[in-house]
């Protein structure tokens, strides 16, 4: 059972998900918690403050974080806040302060540094967490996700070591789970061999629970969030976004990787390979509707879900004797790779090739190196929409509905992924929205009638 930051933001949602907790039994869940709230983002402010030498402000803004905890703790024990939680959030508090002023005294902040100061957004909340579940009488352990989640040391983005997890699930995870005994673990944060913290990347703490749930062969890798389920658009540009009952994993990896914030991208590849089916439930309507997602659907469904991503960049890169060089395309992404620039979406064209790439990729080294072959013209400020769907490839006219919906938006780029359940367009990010909206009302919305089947 996973629970997102917002499901745990305060001392009333703590316990709405305790009681989540409590309904799963006997089974022995895994609680896998993020940070409470915005205490990542909190977390990372106070540490770019240090680093830029403004230690008061990065105090400052740890004294908010320290006060939202200390509430949340206060209120879930009715002032008598157990000694021992009292003494871990104190000692917690204490190495963030520390880290900060070696952060400022040094103006320097390392992806070590900074996974170091973010880990202790789940931290508090975990040792909060089963620290009241103990309050309420249930067995719960508390395990430091370092012990089992293994990563390379990928500071921000730590790969995790699969084998090493399973071995390290199996004994110092296990044990501690049983009927009526509940385990509560960090998400996002994990360890290199050596020890030394590292976090998977923003919204990690949904891969760590696809990445437990696997090393243990759950049953089910719950993920308590916000909203009813995958909706078939995010609610908050298309209010009538759908909840959407049944998803394949291919679609959910599609979604997710074009910006479906709902679900880390990474999520559901450790799942797929164990087989094990992922939900997405609302933490404040339980009983209502969700999503699973497994490894096949079978719907009628041409149009499964829309997703977007921007802001985005497009390079055309174009040579005038491509035509003639068979290893062009190699040369060029051979440049993307040493770079370490990850392009989205590819489109060709006799002689030039349009890719995306991410607004902050560093445009300035590789438009010195692709120079020596090739003209580069850049087009910035531009948004992704996917429209996402298994039978996608066996719905006709699709493309005509698509440029029937967005008369007057100028298609720039379309892609039809490999795996041919993605058909992407780029557009000018000013329309992203309208883009949205007007694609949802003519792929979705008639075909539907009160529930994406
Ligand atoms: P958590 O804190 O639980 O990890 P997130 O904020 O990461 O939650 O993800 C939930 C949010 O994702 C929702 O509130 C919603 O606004 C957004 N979202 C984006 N796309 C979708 C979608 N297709 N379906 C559901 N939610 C979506
Ligand atoms: N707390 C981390 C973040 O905000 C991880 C997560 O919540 O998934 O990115
Ligand atoms: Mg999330």
């Amino acid at each position: 059972m996973k629970f997102g930051g917002s499901s745990v933001a305060d001392a009333a949602c703590m316990r709405q998900a305790a009681d989540l907790v409590r309904a799963a039994l006997p089974p022995a869940p895994l609680v896998v918690l993020s940070a409470m709230g915005k205490t990542t983002n909190a977390l990372f402010q106070a540490a770019h403050s240090a680093e830029s030498g403004d230690l008061p402000t990065a105090l400052d803004q740890l004294k908010g974080l320290i006060q939202n905890h200390r509430r949340a703790a206060e209120d879930l024990f009715e002032a008598s806040v157990p000694e021992e939680l009292d003494q871990a959030l104190t000692d917690a508090f204490g190495q963030i302060e520390l880290l900060l002023r070696g952060v400022a005294l040094l103006r320097e902040l390392s992806p070590r540094s900074q996974d170091a100061i973010a880990s202790f957004g789940e931290g508090l909340s975990t040792r909060i967490f089963a620290a009241f579940l103990q309050h309420l009488g249930l067995d719960a352990a508390w395990v430091d996700a370092r012990d089992v989640m293994r990563t390379d040391g990928t500071f921000g983005e730590g790969q995790p070591d699969l084998e090493q997890i399973r071995q390290l699930a199996k004994t110092n995870l296990a044990p501690l789970l049983g009927a009526n005994r509940i385990v509560v673990i960090q998400g996002y944060v994990g360890a290199t061999e050596e020890g030394l913290t590292t976090t998977l990347g923003r919204g990690g703490s949904d891969y760590s629970a696809a990445l437990f749930g696997a090393a243990l062969r759950a049953a089910e890798v719950q993920i308590w969030t916000d909203v009813e389920g995958v909706l078939t658009c995010d609610p908050r540009i298309v209010p009538g976004a759908l909840p959407i009952p049944a998803l394949s994993f291919a679609e959910a990896a599609e979604l997710a990787a074009f910006g479906a914030k709902v679900l880390h991208p990474a999520t559901i590849q450790p799942a797929v390979d164990a087989s094990i089916p992922v939900t997405v439930r609302s933490t404040r309507k339980p009983k209502g509707r969700f999503t699973t997602i497994t490894g096949e659907v079978h719907t009628g469904r041409s149009v499964t879900a829309l997703a977007s991503r921007g802001p985005i960049t497009v390079l055309t890169v174009s040579s005038s004797r491509m035509l003639a060089q068979s290893g062009f395309l190699a040369r060029l992404f051979e440049v993307f790779g040493r770079l370490r620039i990850s392009v989205d979406l590819v489109a060709t064209a006799e002689v030039s090739v349009s890719l995306t790439v991410e607004a902050d990729a560093p445009l300035k080294p590789l438009l010195k190196e692709l120079s020596a072959f090739a003209t580069v013209k850049i087009a910035e400020d531009r948004a992704i929409v996917a429209i996402v769907g298994e039978r996608l490839k066996h719905t006709a006219g699709l493309g005509s509905q698509v440029f029937g919906a967005l008369p007057d938006i100028n298609i720039e780029m379309i892609s039809m992924g490999a795996n041919e359940i993605n058909l992407s367009i780029v557009i000018q990010r000013e329309h992203e929205h309208e883009a949205l909206r007007r694609l949802h009302a003519a792929l979705i919305e008639p075909k539907s009638q009160g529930g994406a089947a």
